[in-house]
C-alpha cells in the first residue's frame, strides 16, 4: 500500500482526492499539505510544509496546488527520492522545467486532465478525425474557471490535426467570410480545429467534440459532474509511479 501526502489538501481537488482516494482501500493518506488548515483530514496529519513530513515515511507526493507550489514540491521530491504526480495547472515554461530537472531524479507523472473519461475521449476523437470533414469544440466550465480555452480541449484539437495530418487531409478552412461580430466563431487553436468555451454557474467541466460529414454527424460528449471524477487517474498515476527517474506527460499511456 502506498503512502501519499496532497499538497493543496485543504482546496477543493486536495478535500476530493482526499476522500476520493481514501476510499479506494490502496493507499495510506499520511498528510495534507497547505498554507491554510483543511476542512477535513480525512484521518491524515496536517502540515503546512513538505519539509514537517519524513521522507522515509512517503511513496508518493500529489500536488494540485499552484504552480509555486509545484516548484517547491518538485524541489523537495526530487531531494529526498519522493515519487511526484502533478495535476497543478498553469505551469509556466520555468515552472515546467524545474518538473523536468526533478524528473531526472525521480518518476513524475504531470496530466492537466485525470478525468479517464476525457482522456478516453480525446482518443476516440483522434480516431475519428480521419473521416469526416469538419469539427469543433465546444468546451463548457463552471464560472471560476480563469483561463479559456481549457488545456483539455487544446489538447483534443491537438491530437485531432495531428491524426489530420497523418491522414494527408489539409487544416480545415473557414466557410465563414463575413463576421458580423468578431469571436461569434470560437478560437482558431491549430490546424482550424475551432474552439468555443463556456462559462456558467453549475457547471462543472464538460466537452462536446463535434464531427461533421454530408449526410452525418458524431459527438463525443464528455462530463466531469463532481470533482470525484479525477479520483481514478490520479490512482492509475500514483500507482504506475516511483522513486525510478522518468517523466510521463498525461495519463493515455497507463490506460491501455
Ligand atoms: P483550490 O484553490 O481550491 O485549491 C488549491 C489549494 O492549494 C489551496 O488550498 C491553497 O491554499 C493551496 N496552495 C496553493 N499554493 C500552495 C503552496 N505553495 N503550498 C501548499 N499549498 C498551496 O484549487 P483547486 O480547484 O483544488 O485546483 C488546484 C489545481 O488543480 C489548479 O491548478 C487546477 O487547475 C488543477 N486541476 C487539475 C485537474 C486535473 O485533472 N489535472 C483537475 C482539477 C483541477
Amino acid at each position: 500500500m502506498k503512502s501519499l501526502a496532497i499538497v493543496g489538501g485543504a482546496g477543493r481537488m486536495g478535500q476530493a482526492l482526499a476522500e476520493g482516494l481514501g476510499t479506494l482501500g490502496e493507499f495510506s493518506l499520511v498528510a495534507l499539505v497547505d498554507q491554510i488548515e483543511p476542512r477535513d483530514l480525512f484521518g491524515a496529519s496536517f502540515a503546512t510544509s513538505l519539509d514537517e513530513l519524513e521522507p522515509s515515511k512517503l511513496d508518493v507526493v500529489i500536488n494540485f496546488s499552484s504552480p509555486e507550489g509545484v516548484v517547491a514540491s518538485a524541489t523537495w521530491c526530487a531531494k529526498n527520492g519522493v515519487a511526484l504526480v502533478i495535476g497543478t495547472t498553469g505551469l509556466s515554461p520555468e515552472q515546467r522545467e524545474s518538473v523536468q530537472v526533478a524528473a531526472a531524479h525521480v518518476g513524475v507523472v504531470m496530466a492537466s486532465n485525470f478525468s479517464i473519461g476525457a482522456v478516453l475521449s480525446e482518443r476516440f476523437a483522434a480516431q475519428a478525425a480521419p473521416y469526416f470533414e469538419r469539427v469543433e469544440i465546444v468546451e463548457l466550465h463552471h464560472d471560476r474557471k480563469v483561463d479559456a480555452p481549457s488545456g483539455t480541449s487544446i489538447a483534443a484539437a491537438e491530437g485531432i490535426a495531428e491524426a489530420r495530418r497523418r491522414a494527408g487531409l489539409s487544416p480545415l478552412e473557414d466557410p465563414t467570410t463575413r463576421h458580423t461580430v468578431e469571436g461569434a466563431r470560437g478560437a482558431d487553436v491549430v490546424d482550424g480545429v475551432k474552439i468555443h468555451s463556456v462559462r456558467l454557474p453549475g457547471l462543472v467541466a464538460h466537452q462536446e467534440i463535434l464531427f461533421g460529414s454530408a449526410g452525418e454527424g458524431l459527438t463525443i460528449r464528455h462530463d466531469s459532474f463532481d470533482r470525484q471524477s479525477f479520483v481514478h487517474g490520479v490512482a492509475l498515476a500514483a500507482n504506475a509511479v516511483d522513486a525510478t527517474p522518468r517523466f510521463l506527460d498525461g495519463i493515455a499511456s497507463l490506460i491501455p
